[in-house]
């Protein structure tokens, strides 16, 4: 059956082979069997975390391990590094969760440099900070590791990462980096359908969250870590999606943990290099580009509109008109979850195919 093929960046296209695992039969979630499937695939999630901490699944998209985080880490005041749309909205849910909370902003497009996080934490005012390791909106990649190294000098500073966009597409090492928390959702550069977040978190932001009273129940981390301990989840989860997870650790596994870094990194060049030949250029800058996605600059003042509506009518695909703010200033092209050089080929293809029609 012929559809939309998805290349915005998120949801995008899932394989008929993850579709056909959510399929399978229901257990209870409280049985054997729910354990069972939990248990065998904590291991692969571990290993792609980098962690030797349990890997908690949340029923939710990951706005909610996002505010859950600032819900059960912030005591004092958290520092929201702000490069986007994701990351500004993230100071906006921390103000509208009560807490005390400062934006550290950069211009759309920009990174967010660990010196202005160093500046800031000096001052001693916080205890949290939050930082979007790929920025889907801007296709900015934050120096993450300068970024922990910083955060590292302020003890008691909880360090909070969103990779939705980012995980298992470069190498993100929980533990080796010294993060605190660490989330994402499912339909991003997982290729799975929307739903579920996947978190891990510290010992010690495990040991600070259980002195805040105020945690509420349904992102409650240490309900998570409680049931966990258990193969288990605080509430019923989305088990359909568990099963597809299942079926996707299997299929990253297979690849190569390698395998897979590298043709994000490949694929993503074929992309870049299609901006390159069009006269356009890459939104963010050099040294700082998204391997999972590619935030296009249109300094070449296209129709960007049009180009997506001939995508769709003519090549059955979708790709992004730009978000926000940047809409029609940008365009946005994914390279995340099971794409191949093949399927690239097509994009680029129908992209050229497009160009000359406007
Ligand atoms: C998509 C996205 C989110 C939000 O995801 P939801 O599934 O809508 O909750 C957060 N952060 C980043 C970087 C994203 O790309």
């Amino acid at each position: 059956m012929s559809h939309v093929k998805l290349f915005i960046p998120g949801p995008v296209e899932v394989s008929a082979k993850t579709q056909q695992a959510m399929i399978q039969p229901l257990m209870g979630h409280r049985s054997k069997d729910f354990q069972a499937l939990y248990e065998r695939i904590m291991p692969g999630l571990k290993t792609l975390f980098g962690t030797t901490q349990p890997v908690f699944l949340s029923t939710s998209s990951a706005w909610g391990a996002m505010e859950g985080s600032i819900r059960n880490l912030v005591t004092k005041k958290v520092l929201n590094c702000c490069c986007g749309a994701f990351s500004d909205k993230w100071y906006d849910v921390s103000l509208n969760c009560g807490k005390q909370a400062e934006a550290l902003k950069v211009a759309w497009g920009q990174p967010i440099t660990p010196e202005a996080v160093d500046e800031r934490l000096a001052t001693g005012e916080f205890d949290a900070i939050t930082v979007v390791h790929n920025e889907t909106s801007t296709g900015v990649l934050n120096p993450l590791r300068e970024i922990a190294a910083v955060v590292k000098k302020y003890p008691g500073v909880s360090l909070i990462t969103d990779t939705v966009s980012s995980f298992s597409t470069v190498p993100i090492g929980f533990d080796e980096l010294g993060l605190d928390v660490m989330l994402l959702g499912t339909q991003k550069a997982l290729a799975l359908p929307p739903g579920m977040a996947l978190f891990a978190i510290s010992e010690a932001a495990l040991a600070k969250a259980g002195t805040l009273k105020d945690r509420g129940y349904y992102f409650d981390f240490v309900e998570f870590r409680k049931n966990a301990d258990n193969y288990m989840t605080p509430s019923t989860p989305v088990i359909p999606l568990i099963f597809a997870l299942e079926s996707k650790l299997e299929d990253i596994f297979n690849e190569g943990l390698e395998n897979r870094y590298a043709r994000h990194a490949r694929l993503n060049g074929l992309v870049h290099d299609w901006v390159r030949r069009h006269g356009f250029e890459c939104f963010a800058p050099e040294g700082y580009r998204s391997k999972s996605l590619t935030c296009v600059a249109n300094n070449r003042e296209i129709d960007t509109a049009k180009l997506v509506s001939l995508m769709k009518k003519n090549h059955l695909m979708a790709i992004d008109g730009g978000y926000g703010k940047i809409k029609g200033t940008t365009f946005r092209l994914s390279n995340m979850g099971d794409e191949t050089d093949a399927t690239i080929a097509e994009l680029i293809a129908a992209l050229d195919d497009s160009l000359a029609k406007l």
